[in-house]
């Protein structure tokens, strides 16, 4: 029971006063209007469980059908760590739940195998350019075979991006220099599925950094950043990940000062910047993980305090701005991605009610928990629609897709798309500023 206890972070349940000042923040309360789907009613729960008063059935569904979007903490007056006792009640979950033979083999080759390799992750991206190029896509389109895909991958087949070839991928430079002059010297954390499916968004994010000013380098050996892993229960690899990352950037700057390690993900961000809580009990990797946390940051706030950009290219659209949960309640960066979204010129911006709330992708939330995922997606749509956007703009490939989904769903493909904020900076052609026209 104390073990149990200890990992669910149970002294942390009793900041919970019970107050339900969050419940009106809670998406899956709002959609699901059951206390159990609530924080208040999950932190209830956890407690009760922590105590041996409820069994792991009673937990399960209502752990499962959270989004880990943290918007609770954020509004919660008594400061409850919510992020971190949900964790705990996951790790106990998977440790606890029985499991066939053939679940634990598909597990340890997902967390262990597939997204902590680099080679898994071009190989993926490699075959999904493969089945795009081929005719494979057009075929399983026309036959109906893509609609035999288990857990309503069809759907998400129809929004995958379009992929680079692997002679591009595979040739691209481990530094960039900036043709300007230098003003920092950045590591560029590439992610698993980022850098796999979003290789184009990873390009241009290093060419906007050297067009600011920075000498990019891209470390060897950095892994995926143990995010899926611990919002899964696995908070044994997800810690051996973050080790793996701080000795790939400390091998990569050895000797030399690095003013930033830049993300452009709002979920790997998060899982970067809580490095060194996890080590806790482990005093050497803490203080090693507190010098990689504090020069960890998002691309935009990197863009606004370099401020070296100019764009030449207006970008005639109405846009709004769909926030990613774990940049805005985890990582609390809110300004920057706005400064720099409306520093393009010609952009009407219009601000879209409830931005902040989660949209259902959550990871691979929309993925395993789909129905309720398509109803939060399509709350969120009939506020998007509201704005009367053609361009809806956010900063994770979760919530890229998710949107690009939600697009789809409504058939407004003729008039609206979603892309990630690089994607629009680097359309309004971005160029450096010479340290004399600063702040004009
Ligand atoms: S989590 Fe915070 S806001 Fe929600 S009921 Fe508990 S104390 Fe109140
Ligand atoms: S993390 Fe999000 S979905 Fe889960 S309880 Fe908090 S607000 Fe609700």
């Amino acid at each position: 029971m104390k073990d149990r206890q200890k990992k669910i972070h149970y002294e942390k349940t009793f900041d919970c006063v019970q107050c339900g000042y969050c419940l009106p923040a809670c998406p899956t309360y709002e959609s699901m209007k059951k206390e159990t789907h609530s924080p208040r009613g999950r932190i209830h729960l956890i407690k009760q469980f922590a105590e041996g008063k409820v069994d792991i059935e009673a937990l399960q569904e209502p752990i499962d059908k959270c989004l880990g979007c943290n918007a609770c903490s954020t509004v919660c007056p008594t400061n409850v760590q919510y992020g971190k006792i949900l964790e705990g009640a996951k790790q106990v979950l998977d440790e606890q739940k029985p499991k066939t033979k053939i679940q634990k083999v598909v597990e340890k080759l997902i967390f262990e195998q597939v997204f902590p390799s680099k080679a898994w992750m071009n190989t993926i991206g490699h075959a999904s350019w493969f089945y795009q190029k081929s005719g494979l896509q057009t075929l399983g389109r026309m036959t109906g075979l893509t609609k035999a895909a288990p857990l309503h991958l069809e759907q998400f087949e129809q929004i995958l991006p379009d992929l680079p070839s692997p002679v591009e991928r595979m040739h691209r430079p481990k530094v960039v220099k900036t043709a300007g002059q230098r003003r920092a010297k950045v590591g560029f954390f590439t992610g698993c599925i980022m850098d796999s499916l979003f290789f184009g968004i990873n390009a241009k994010t290093i060419d906007l950094l050297a067009r600011a000013g920075a000498d990019v380098v891209i470390p060897d050996g950095q892994t995926c950043c143990g995010a899926l892993h611990a919002h899964s229960g696995k908070q044994g690899i997800s810690k051996e990940l973050a080790k793996k990352n701080i000795k790939a950037f400390e091998k990569a700057f050895e000797g030399e000062d690095v003013d930033y390690i830049v993300i452009n993900a709002g979920g790997c961000g998060a899982r970067l910047i809580e490095y060194g809580e996890l080590f806790e009990d482990e005093p050497d990797w803490q203080e090693r993980a507190e010098g990689f946390v504090a020069r960890t940051k998002d691309i935009s706030e990197v863009l606004v305090e370099l401020d070296t950009l100019t764009f030449t290219k207006p970008v005639k659209e109405v846009v709004t701005y769909q926030s990613s949960c774990h940049m805005l309640n985890v990582q609390h960066v809110v300004e920057p991605p706005l400064r720099v979204l409306k520093s393009i010129p010609g952009i009407v911006y219009r601000e879209m009610e409830g931005s902040e709330r989660c949209c259902g992708s959550a990871g691979i939330y929309n993925i395993l928990q789909f129905d309720e995922s398509m109803k939060i997606l399509d709350h969120k749509m009939d506020k998007v629609k509201m704005t009367g956007a053609h361009t809806l703009v956010t900063t994770n490939p979760g919530c890229l897709l998710q949107m690009k989904l939600g697009i789809k769903r409504e058939c407004l493909e003729e008039r609206m798309r979603a892309v990630h904020l690089v994607e629009l900076l680097s359309e309004a052609r971005p160029l450096g500023r010479p340290e004399s026209e600063k702040d004009r």
